[in-house]
Order: structure tokens, then C-alpha cells, then sequence
């Protein structure tokens, strides 16, 4: 997206700062810019129904009369499909406990940015702006379309496959694993997301039925991988509410070793989204299946509820940074400390170290730099059917 398409509204009580801002916007091809210099005065601007075309709102926190944190609070209430940036002269951490804040109030925030700002700053968060016709016809798309008894008949009739995402070693770019995401091959509507399907499989209690079939049919596609020659592990994605069920360890172990595979190729990753209430369960599955020899993997990394707690508990094998850090490596430094000691933790605990949501060269290269030992994400591959990683296989032979 670029600047000349949208418009702007900068809320700064500094008259010379919000100068800057609106040149330097001007300068990136903007033609529509809206002024306030308080947060009432931007709240009457949005009001106005002439005016209410606003794309992105650049925020000042400290303001007189209604500070940032308030002027936040109310676009969270009424006007949250518009996107919004965050600018302060206060220091990183104080801007990213802000940033957490305005995601709490269901802000659209396309990011948070120490002053002074530059124009390279405001571009990179404008490349990732999309637009809200574009956000609502996605939410649209992929949020309550399905009921989950057409979810349901999807699986039963086998419409559910894993498509692949390559896993890279950063230093050589050798290929070194897949990651298995749910595809749903819908008969009329085509490809389907993960999101449009996961929640309310998980809410009914019915993701189980998408665990097995997911496992069966990665661990037949890397039987069939390593038959090509390519002897790369495949990771599988694991709801943590399937490992209340005391039996699951089995289940899984059970399903790997019929397909001919060595479970030490499988690795099962799980996100920590909730404080679980019977920690118990989950631990008893998770030594087991380590027992068995699979990898386990903490997935995204640093937006779960206690990961810290959760690494002293299990062995875990492998830590994956959430791709929102890596997005935002470049214009928060919170993100790179985070990036930095995740890595530096992984090292010390023997655990091998993934980025998620490596999306451009600079990503890759930094990342090397930092030491992290592996990555994916679009700048390498998207996630693509079994025949197309078949192929990507052949090219990328070790
Ligand atoms: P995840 O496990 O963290 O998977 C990574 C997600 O990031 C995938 O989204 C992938 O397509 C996307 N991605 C990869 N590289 C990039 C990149 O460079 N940029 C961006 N913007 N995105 C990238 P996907 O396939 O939509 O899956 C979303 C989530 O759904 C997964 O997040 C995982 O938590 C869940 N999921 C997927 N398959 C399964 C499954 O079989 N079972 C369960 N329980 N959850 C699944
Ligand atoms: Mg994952
Ligand atoms: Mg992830």
C-alpha cells in the first residue's frame, strides 16, 4: 500500500513536530492529511461523517487534556477498524507496555515508533497496512462463514490436507524440515485457512478429529519424502486442549509408527494461548511423547501465557520466535531484545532456535547475524501442497 492511496490524520500537540510529520508524510506522496492537536479535536474529526474516511491515525501519547493512552481507549470503542500508530519520545519499553495496551482494546495498531520519526520508519508500516474493505472481507471470508457442521462434513469427507512450509538452516539455506498447516480443500470456495476453522473445532471439542488426520497424512508424506531421499523432519501443529486427553501420547505414537515413520522426524508444536487449569494431563503426554522420541516445539514464542514457566517443565527441542517479533525487528527494539535472548535462551537450553515470518532478505540476513539457527516464512516459501514440496525437494537437494 502506499501513502498517495490513503489518508492520514496526525494527532501531536507540538506544532513543530506535527509540521514535520505532515511534510514527511507529503514527501511519501500523501495528498490527505488530517490535523489535531488533541485528542478531543481528533475524536470530533473522526465524528464528522465527511471526514470519517480515515486509514491511519498517527498518535502522540503525551498530550495535554487527554493523553494518548486515553484517546486509545476510545478509537478501541468506536473506531477500531481504523489503523493506527503509535509515536512517543518515551522510551522502548514504556511504548511497548502501550502497545499491549491498545491490542487489549482491539486496536488495529500498525505499530509503535520512537521519535524522532523517519520516513523509512513510516513506510515499512505502511507496506503492511491493509486496508479495512481488504481486513473485513478477510474477517469476512474467513470468520463466521462455516458452521461447524459443514467444518465437520469437510473432515468426515477427507477435505482436509496439510500443505507444507520449508523449514530452513539460516547459515546454508539448506532445507532441513516442513511445517504441516491445515488446508481445507473446499469443493466451491477453494482453499481454506486455518482460521476459518480451528477456533470452533477447538471450542466444540471436536480438534482431535483435525489432529489425526493432520498426523496420518504428514507422517505418510514424509515416509514418502524420505523415500525421495530427502531425510527431513515434518512438524505438526497440536492444540493444547487435545493433550487433556491421557491417551493422546499414545494415539500419536501410535499413528507415526503404523505410517512407518521414526517418531524422531515428527515434531509437535504447541502454542501456550491459555493458563491451562490441569497442567497434569498435558506434562504426563508431553514426557511420554518426548520419550518416544519426538521433538517438541513451543510455537510462537513470547505471546503465550507463562512460556518461561512452561520451558522449565518440559524438554522441550525447539523454541519458534512469533512471527509479530520478527515483523517488528526493524521498528521496535523491545522486538530485537526479545529476538536476541530468545535465541541466546534456546543456545543455553539446547534447544534449536526458529523464526517465523521471515518475509524479506533483510529479515533472513539479520537473523543469521543474531545466531538463530533456522527460519521460515514467505521470503523462502509459501506453504504449498505435497506435490508442489515434492518439487521444491528436488530443487533444493541436499
Ligand atoms: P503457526 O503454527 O504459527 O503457523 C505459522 C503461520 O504463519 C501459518 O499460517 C503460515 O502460513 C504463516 N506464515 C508463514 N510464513 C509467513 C510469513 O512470512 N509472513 C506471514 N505473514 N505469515 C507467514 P496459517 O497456515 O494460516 O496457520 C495459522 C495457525 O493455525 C498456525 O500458526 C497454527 O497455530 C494453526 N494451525 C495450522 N494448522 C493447524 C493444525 O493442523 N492443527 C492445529 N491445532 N492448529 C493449526
Ligand atoms: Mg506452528
Ligand atoms: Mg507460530
Amino acid at each position: 500500500m502506499v501513502a498517495n492511496e490513503l489518508t492520514f490524520l496526525v494527532i501531536e500537540d507540538d506544532d513543530f513536530q506535527r509540521e514535520v510529520i505532515v511534510d514527511i508524510l507529503g514527501r511519501l506522496g500523501s495528498k490527505n492529511i488530517q490535523e489535531a492537536r488533541t485528542g478531543t479535536e481528533a475524536l470530533n474529526i473522526l465524528k464528522d461523517s465527511t471526514l470519517s474516511s480515515i486509514d491511519i491515525i498517527l498518535c502522540d501519547l503525551n498530550m495535554p487534556e487527554m493523553d494518548g493512552m486515553e484517546f486509545l481507549r476510545h478509537i478501541g470503542n468506536s473506531h477500531s477498524s481504523i489503523a493506527t500508530i503509535i509515536m512517543s519520545a518515551l522510551d522502548g519499553a514504556l511504548i511497548e507496555s502501550v502497545r499491549k495496551m491498545a491490542s487489549a482494546y482491539g486496536i488495529y495498531l500498525l505499530g509503535a515508533i520512537e521519535k524522532p520519526i523517519t520516513p523509512a520508519q513510516l513506510e515499512a508500516l505502511f507496506s503492511i497496512y491493509k486496508s479495512r474493505e481488504s481486513k473485513q472481507k478477510q474477517e469476512f471470508k474467513h470468520g463466521s462463514l462455516f458452521t461447524l457442521g459443514e467444518i465437520l462434513e469437510g473432515l468426515t469427507n477427507g477435505d482436509f490436507v496439510p500443505f507444507f512450509q520449508p523449514k530452513i538452516h539460516l547459515a546454508t539455506g539448506k532445507l532441513i524440515g516442513a511445517e504441516a498447516l491445515a488446508r481445507w480443500r473446499h469443493p466451491q470456495r477453494g482453499v481454506i485457512a486455518p482460521y476459518a476453522f480451528i477456533d470452533l473445532l477447538e471450542k466444540s471439542g471436536h480438534i482431535d478429529i483435525l489432529t489425526f488426520t493432520m498426523l496420518e497424512q504428514s507422517a505418510k508424506a514424509c515416509k514418502l519424502i524420505h523415500e525421495k531421499g530427502h531425510e527431513i523432519s515434518i512438524s505438526v501443529n497440536l492444540s493444547l486442549t487435545s493433550l487433556a486427553d491421557i491417551k493422546l501420547a499414545d494415539k500419536i505414537t501410535h499413528i507415526v509408527l503404523e505410517s512407518g515413520v521414526n517418531p524422531k522426524f515428527i515434531i509437535l508444536e504447541i502454542t501456550e494461548t491459555a493458563a491451562m487449569t490441569d497442567m497434569a494431563p498435558a506434562l504426563e503426554n508431553l514426557a511420554r511423547l518426548r520419550m518416544k522420541g519426538f521433538g517438541l516445539s513451543i510455537d510462537d514464542y513470547g505471546t503465550g501465557y507463562s512460556s518461561m514457566q512452561q520451558i522449565s517443565r518440559i524438554a522441550f527441542t525447539e523454541l519458534k520466535i512469533d512471527q509479530s517479533f520478527v515483523r517488528e525487528m526493524t521498528t521496535s527494539n523491545v522486538s530485537k531484545v526479545l529476538i536476541n535472548s530468545s535465541i541466546e535462551m534456546a543456545t543455553k537450553l539446547q534447544m534449536k532456535c526458529t523464526a517465523e515470518g521471515i518475509e524479506t532478505k533483510n529479515d533472513w540476513e539479520q537473523l543469521k547475524s543474531m545466531n538463530c539457527e533456522l527460519g521460515q516464512g514467505y521470503y523462502i516459501a509459501k506453504p504449498m501442497s505435497l506435490d508442489e514440496f515434492l518439487k521444491f525437494c528436488e530443487q533444493n537437494l541436499n
